[in-house]
């Protein structure tokens, strides 16, 4: 076996394909990495709200790891099983890896069966989404309704861009006289480190007679009936239920016993968790900053940089900043964003940028850069 360091990183979403990549691009093959996932391609989350609402294809979307092509880095397609913070040593469908460094970047799982009556009224998975875009497609028009299961939850606007889709959906279907959408969050505004942005949802909702009910959970359907009811004991009834499900840690992280309150607990800046050379970042873990694939890339980079630092003995790398810029589909092929920094004062802040077309192209960027980055792909 050689004797090169080894880094062992678990999950390869927006978190573990950047990290691989960074740290492919440090070291050329010098350092043994290992990136394992059990699924078989990539898929960025917004394109799941492209899927549903019938603008492209899954295939389309689907970017396979098999083009993840990077000197240094195997992708392994194997489910961990088994994570031991300890003795930095991780078990898989496949085998068993001991490593200098483990990295876990498994994001959240979802707890679809916590909320009776929503399997199959979700579009937060893959499968979700294209399970439900036909059903989309042939609504006859009638009552929306999206609703939160619970929070965090991944994206916290891809909720509010589901229902501007909608409408806009319903509008080119020439179904909107004869449909009502209602929007139902824990919250109580739509994204609660920036008001800015969430005056400018709610106006929007205002504009389309979308209604608001906020500061609610959804706790059961009773999809033969049509009505949802709300953790507050009232009543929503619907004829199409969009719903983004409770999320949690997969079960092996929550198995490893390296959870605290849902996620593994780790320190802002330096994405450490207490076990030496044992990391975690993104969605995975309780950072501070919302579970968002621009953050979770982020925090790859920061360990990226200390993992580079300590191979290289050079100092203890870069610290992680907080800061980071999310797209929100407005409707009208127009797009916000809204640029958040999370750790830098005493309160989070979120400065609004208003939707236009350009932003449109520089969302479009945004994935094609990634894309091509990752996996080669023009
Ligand atoms: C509808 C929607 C819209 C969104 N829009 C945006 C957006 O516009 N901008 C943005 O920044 N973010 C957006 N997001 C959020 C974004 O997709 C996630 O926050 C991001 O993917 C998190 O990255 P991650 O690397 O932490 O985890 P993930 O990307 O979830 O990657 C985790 C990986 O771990 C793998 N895995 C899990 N368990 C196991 C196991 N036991 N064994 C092996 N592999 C396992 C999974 O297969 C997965 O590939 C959106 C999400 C949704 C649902």
């Amino acid at each position: 076996m050689s004797n090169a360091p080894r880094v062992v990183i678990l999950g390869a979403g927006f978190a573990g394909l950047e990290l691989a990549t960074r740290l492919s691009e440090a070291f050329a093959g010098g350092v043994v990495v290992d990136l394992i996932d059990e699924a078989d391609a990539f898929v960025f989350g917004y394109s799941k709200l492209d899927v549903l609402f019938g603008r492209t294809h899954l295939d389309a979307v689907r970017l396979p790891y098999a083009k993840f092509a990077k000197p240094g880095v195997t992708w392994r397609q194997e489910r961990v099983t088994a994570i031991d913070a300890h003795a930095r040593t991780v078990t898989t469908s496949g085998g068993s890896y001991e490593a200098d460094y483990v990295v876990i970047a498994l994001g959240a799982d979802y707890d679809i069966d916590a909320t009776p009556g929503l399997a199959g009224n979700e579009f937060y998975s893959v499968e979700g989404a294209a399970r439900l875009a036909p059903v989309v497609d042939s609504f006859p028009g009638g009552r929306v309704l999206v609703g939160v299961c619970g929070a965090p939850y991944k994206c916290p606007p891809a909720p509010s861009e589901c229902v501007l889709m909608m409408h806009d959906h319903l509008v080119k279907r020439g179904l909107l006289e004869a449909s009502e959408i209602t929007f139902a969050i824990p919250f109580e505004i739509p994204i609660p480190p920036s008001p800015d942005t969430s005056e400018a949802l709610m106006t929007a909702f205002a504009e389309r007679g979308i209604r608001f009910v906020s500061g609610v959970r959804v706790a059961r359907l009773e999809d033969d009936r049509g009505v949802c009811v709300l953790d507050d004991g009232s009543e929503l009834e619907y004829d199409l239920f969009l719903g983004v499900p409770r999320h949690h840690a997969a079960q092996v992280v929550i198995d490893s016993g390296l959870t605290e309150e849902g996620y593994i607990k780790v320190a802002s800046r330096t994405l450490e968790t207490g076990f030496p050379g044992v990391y975690a970042c993104g969605d995975v873990a309780t950072v501070g900053v919302p579970k968002a694939g621009v953050f979770s890339e982020g925090q790859a980079a920061t360990v990226a940089d200390a993992i580079i630092a300590a191979i290289r003995g050079d100092g203890d790398g870069a610290r992680y900043g907080g800061t980071g810029s999310c797209y929100i589909e407005f409707g009208g092929d127009r797009i916000g964003r809204i640029d958040v920094d999370f750790l830098n004062g005493p309160k989070p802040i979120g400065v609004f940028r208003a939707p236009s077309v350009e932003l449109r192209a520089e969302k479009i960027e945004f994935g094609a850069r990634r894309r091509a980055r990752w996996f080669g792909l023009a």
